[in-house]
């Protein structure tokens, strides 16, 4: 994470509380799954439409980048450490995969 990137969390944090900003983490969370809802009950190919609701979907994606990376920060937890659990997730989901396309192959 960039220091100035640190730094202006570190500045949210202290001047909004941890508390606040762990409930806008929830807000936030609770809005992207909503715009992904909204995504999914579309049914026409109104492309108009799906733009607005994509974009929704990114805006809420950054916010709840945002905050979870103020989460890191207040937690105090490295990216090293971060990093080395994103990817013993990827592979464990990567040997689920295979697992489930070589059940799917015998059958
Ligand atoms: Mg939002």
């Amino acid at each position: 994470m960039e220091r100035y990137v640190k730094e202006l969390y570190e500045k949210a944090i202290k001047l909004w509380t941890p508390e606040f900003q762990i409930m806008m983490l929830n807000e936030e969370m609770a809005e992207l799954t909503i715009a992904i809802n909204k995504m999914m009950r579309l049914k026409s190919n109104d492309t108009v439409v799906i733009d607005s609701k994509l974009r929704k979907i990114i805006t809420e994606i950054a916010d709840v980048k945002i905050l979870l990376e103020q989460m890191q920060v207040l937690f105090k937890i490295k990216s090293t450490d971060l990093e080395e659990e994103y990817f013993n997730k990827l592979r464990k989901m990567e040997g689920m995969i295979n697992a489930d396309l070589k059940t799917q192959a015998k059958s």
